[in-house]
């Protein structure tokens, strides 16, 4: 069904075939959890524009605050006025929020145009080339940060060479690794104290492997004196929702420490309250990285992003080295100000642990029926990967494309994570309960539509 005298096909015949397109259908209007098409068609929204639509679709006051703003001025051009009125009340607001070191921001607008600043701010501080990314990550679609991106190859193939300077280093989530498999096989990595804990298996119990790993890494591939940075996102994202062992972030945070090396947190898709705290590594780490990098959910989906680092990083920079057009437009600023206002005053930090572990719990309780050998991730970044039919890991190939697409049919908007067979839940931070329930139900009935 289409829109303005245009069939959907028509439509598509005007749009680049090289972006993956979930189902046919346009939309029209949003509002909270759900989201209306043109067909009529009524979707609760599980996905949010990938984890952008915080506060949920056109929340009344993020609304009026991008209505103002409009009305008042859009763009103040950042070379030209160096900060608008909405500018300072996000800066405000993102100084009760950071990480205490992080008080100088630097404003783009998209998460691939924060991790390619960070590489150059990486770069000029230590004056070091190298940069260290996990396998499994995702740090977007230009070419610097498709360089550090490995979750998927359809990201990359055909599209090299990249710029040269990235290590990969084993990204450490062991459910398919050969010493989780010996000291017991499956089990569900979920957040502590989610109820109920099932089979819970605690990672501690496995690899040591990738810090040591680093270690050599830095005997074979990259020497300290050459590595500037090591960037990874506390909580991996499009890779399939993986947390690190307890530990490995305050490991890696003495590492870079004694090496000169810079930390870099790529919090784009686990930041701004989605896992029910501010920022992800607040979870696993009470180390403050140097950089942190912000997107998607920061202004409920006008587009906005950052890089938050400690100010002395800036050192060896002049003016005019960083930059861009739209980076801090007031609009986007008014967006995210609000964005952050809703979060702390409607509660969505205590609402997004509390759904977390309602659909936790949900998921655990449908793995008991249905081949999902891994329920894991924190607050409102949940993922469930499936496996094969006969209890073990290797899970039948487009098993997740198919529990989507069956999900898609039923009016529950849902997303595949990673390389393997993973579905990821990402709700809007204000998802009511009676919501959550009705996901878990719509999510049970494709279930049954694939596996029963
Ligand atoms: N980093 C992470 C962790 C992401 O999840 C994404 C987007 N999925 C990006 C960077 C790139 O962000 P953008 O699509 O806004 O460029």
């Amino acid at each position: 069904v289409g829109v303005g005298g245009w069939s959907y096909a028509k439509i598509v015949e005007h749009l680049s075939p090289a972006v993956s397109k979930f189902s046919p259908v346009v939309a029209e209007r949003g509002s909270g959890s759900y989201v209306w098409t043109t067909d009529g068609r009524k979707h609760l929204d599980f996905a949010c524009g990938i984890g952008v639509l915080s506060t949920g679709h056109c929340h009344p006051r993020v609304v009026a605050a991008v209505q103002e703003q409009a009305a008042q001025i859009i763009m103040a051009q950042q070379n030209i006025f160096p900060a608008s009125r909405p500018m300072v009340d996000l800066l405000q607001r993102l100084e009760t929020v950071m990480p205490s070191q992080l008080t100088s921001h630097f404003f783009c607008n998209s998460g691939s145009e924060a991790v390619e600043n960070a590489v150059k701010i990486a770069r000029n501080y230590t004056g070091k080339q190298n940069i260290i990314a996990f396998d499994g990550a995702y740090h977007g679609r230009t070419y610097g940060a498709m360089a550090l991106t490995t979750s998927k190859t359809v990201y990359r193939q055909t599209f090299g060479p990249f710029p040269s300077g990235v290590v990969n280093a084993p990204y450490p989530y062991c459910l398919h690794c050969k010493a989780r498999q010996a000291a017991g096989g499956l089990g569900y990595e979920v957040a502590p104290n989610t109820p109920p804990l099932g089979k819970a298996y605690d990672q501690r119990q496995c690899c040591g492997g990738p810090l040591e790993s680093l270690e050599w890494m830095f005997k074979t591939h990259s020497a300290p004196s050459e590595t500037a940075a090591i960037i990874i996102e506390p909580i991996l994202g499009e890779g399939g929702f993986l947390t690190p062992p307890p530990g490995f972030l305050s490991a890696l945070r003495a590492l870079c420490d004694k090496h000169d090396m810079l930390l870099i947190f790529d919090e784009v898709q686990c930041g701004v309250a989605r896992t029910g705290k501010w920022w992800g590594h607040q979870h696993l780490t009470d180390a403050q990285p140097d950089m942190l990098l912000f997107a998607k959910g920061i202004a409920s989906g006008v587009p906005f992003a950052g890089v938050s680092a400690k100010p002395h990083l800036y050192d060896k920079m002049s003016p005019g080295m960083m930059g861009g057009t739209y980076g801090g437009s007031a609009l986007g600023c008014a967006a995210a100000a609000a964005t952050l206002d809703v979060i702390s005053g409607e509660g969505l930090l205590q609402n997004a642990a509390d759904r977390g572990q309602q659909l936790a719990a949900g998921l655990l309780r449908l793995s008991e029926k249905y081949p999902i050998v891994d329920v894991r991730g924190r607050g409102l970044m949940m993922a469930a990967e499936f496996g094969g039919a006969d209890g073990s890991l290797a899970a039948r190939p487009h098993t997740a494309a198919d529990v989507t697409h069956a999900a898609g049919l039923r009016g529950l908007l849902l997303l595949g994570a990673g390389a393997r067979e993973t579905v990821r839940f990402l709700p809007p931070l204000n998802v009511s309960e009676s919501e959550m329930e009705e996901g878990l139900g719509l999510f049970e009935q494709s279930l049954e539509d694939v596996f029963g």
